[in-house]
């Protein structure tokens, strides 16, 4: 039931929008996408075949040369107008990310916070990082080196429904900053968000052709984006992200992958128990778990375990699920059947085996159609699915431990590393312990986002986490190509002058002995 006033679908989602969004998105063919609250269709779209995707390519990197030609901090100055657009029009982006994601409102804005701090940091810090940077020289004064920081040129980029403003454009931000042209895949589900994103990005001054959206079946045109790109950033599934390095390794062009996780949180014998159940509620149950950062095992000490689950398990009930376009609702809808089944599997088969539930544990059709209540099960272990895979839904286990090595151990026995968290009334104890996780970010007394939202740190995985970092200098670096120009002045680097070749490197090796006592690097 939709409350009196409130906006629906229909009427944000309206044919003149779609028709706005989508002008220049080259697709042969007709595609559809669907809102998770209820099932129903928001929006035809056109779907690329490879040709589009040629095509696509085609018009980036006729736009790329004069984008890259423009001076740096003009470039920049557009993300820093992208950042007042994005908090002026919050609210159509908000209403457009929580029907296609499902997700609730105050979830659908940490995303566009988010897009916010990396158009900000790239924004303020991007010529920075790009600036070019001098070097000593073979010969030091008589050498001078510099390094330049040249854009890659056309980048592919394939993203995920999760995240799908943030998963866009968050990370295309760099990519323009540094000179490139971007032709996205986002998934088809989501693609009216990175539509948004993009027009929003035109109004606050990027040229219309730097991004390029091509729509359609991953199979089809994630393979298209990767076989045309210079360079390609991909967000989604391990699965998925080990056939795109392989295509990338084909062609020897770079790629970030940024994938999959099972992450865990710690609490410690001292945490603060209310905050840590605050905490982990967070953590477990944004965007109803379907967030690659977000916390799926749970590492208690036994001696506050009983304490710290009560309270956990008593926020979590209390938890509501809701499908309104405002704020209110603390928990949105799973995005898809397929995470649906998922999520009942894990459940279904743990407790088939001997879990218990603590809370949660079924489906709310009532509410809406792919609605799942945040659970919590105990008792779960080996083989239990739900002990080493990806739920990517509102689903944790707890496990007690005994002391911190074993915390450490059972926390890094996992093939992925992307983001854990620790608990602790000891702030020097929590970071020496995140030196000892395998993981890509550490949360000390947060779950997930200290670390995310600090764009000037990176952001990315170890293991079967992924490769590459998005954030910081890594996350705009990786976008261009370094160049050294090295310039060689008044002598030659060989015998010169009437000097005999005994005579030069008689005085080479003494320039080399002087330069190590001169402390030159
Ligand atoms: P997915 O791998 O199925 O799809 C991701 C994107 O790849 C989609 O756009 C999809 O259409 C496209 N794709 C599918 N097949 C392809 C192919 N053969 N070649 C190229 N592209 C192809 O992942 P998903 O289910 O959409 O997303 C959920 C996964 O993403 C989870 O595992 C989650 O942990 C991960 N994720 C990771 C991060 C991160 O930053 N590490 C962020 C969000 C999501």
């Amino acid at each position: 039931m939709t409350p009196a006033g409130a906006r629906t679908a229909d009427d944000v989602v309206t044919p003149a929008l779609v028709t706005r969004l989508t002008r220049g998105v080259s697709g042969a063919d007709v595609t559809a996408n669907h809102t998770p609250f209820t099932g129903r269709k928001l929006a035809e779209l056109p779907e690329a075949t490879p040709q589009d995707v040629a095509t696509a390519f085609a018009r980036a990197r006729v736009a790329q040369r004069p984008w890259a030609a423009v001076p740096l901090a003009e470039r920049a100055a557009v993300l820093l107008r992208f950042h007042d657009l994005v908090l002026d029009r919050q609210s159509e982006i908000l209403d457009l990310i929580q029907l296609e994601t499902g997700k609730a409102r105050l979830h659908a804005h940490e995303e566009l916070q988010a897009v916010a701090v990396a158009a900000r940091h790239y924004g303020r810090k991007g010529p920075a990082y790009l600036r070019p940077r001098a070097h000593t020289g073979v010969i030091p004064v008589l050498t001078k080196v510099t390094e330049a920081r040249q854009p890659r040129g056309v980048v592919g980029q394939i993203s995920p429904w999760n995240y799908p403003f943030e998963l866009s454009v968050g990370d295309a931000l760099p990519a323009f900053v540094a000179g490139n042209a971007v032709v996205t895949k986002p998934d088809t589900e989501t693609a009216l968000t990175a539509l948004l994103a993009r027009e929003l990005l035109i109004e606050a001054g990027l040229p219309e052709e730097v991004w390029q959206i091509v729509i359609g079946e991953g199979p089809v045109v994630g393979p298209a984006v990767v076989d045309h790109a210079d360079y390609v950033s991909f967000t989604g599934s391990t699965r998925t992200g080990r056939e795109v390095a392989r295509s990338a390794a084909t062609r020897l062009i770079g790629c970030s992958l940024e994938l999959g996780g099972k992450n865990a949180m710690l609490v410690l014998r001292d945490a603060d128990i209310e905050k840590a159940a605050a905490g982990a509620v967070r953590g477990c149950f944004s965007s109803a778990g379907q967030l690659c950062i977000a916390i799926e095992r749970l590492y208690v000490h036994e001696a506050i375990a009983d304490e710290f689950l009560l309270r956990f398990a008593t926020r979590t009930k209390a938890l509501r699920l809701g499908t309104g376009l405002a704020y209110g609702a603390d928990m949105g809808s799973l995005a898809s059947a397929q995470q649906l089944d998922i999520m009942t599997r894990h459940v279904d088969e743990a407790v088939a085996k001997g879990a218990t539930v603590l809370a949660g544990g079924r489906p709310r059709p009532d509410i809406g159609p792919l609605f799942y209540e945040p659970t919590i099960l105990d008792g779960v272990e080996p083989p239990m699915a739900v002990c080493t895979e990806e739920t990517f839904g509102p689903l944790v286990s707890v496990y007690r431990f005994r002391d911190e090595d074993e915390a450490v151990a059972l926390a890094n026995a996992t093939p992925y590393g992307l983001n854990a968290a620790v608990w602790t009334k000891d702030g020097r104890r929590g970071r020496e312990i995140a030196a000892r996780l395998r993981a890509g970010t550490v949360n000390v007394n947060e779950a997930f986002a200290a670390a995310y939202g600090s764009a000037g740190a990176p952001m990315g995985g170890m293991g079967d986490s992924g490769l590459g970092r998005r954030h910081g200098s890594e996350g705009i670096l990786k976008y261009t190509e370094a160049q050294t120009v090295a310039h060689q002045r008044i002598m030659p680097l060989a015998p010169a002058f009437g000097l005999t070749d005994e005579k030069y490197a008689a005085l080479m090796t003494r320039g080399l002995r002087v330069m190590k006592a001169l402390h030159l690097r």
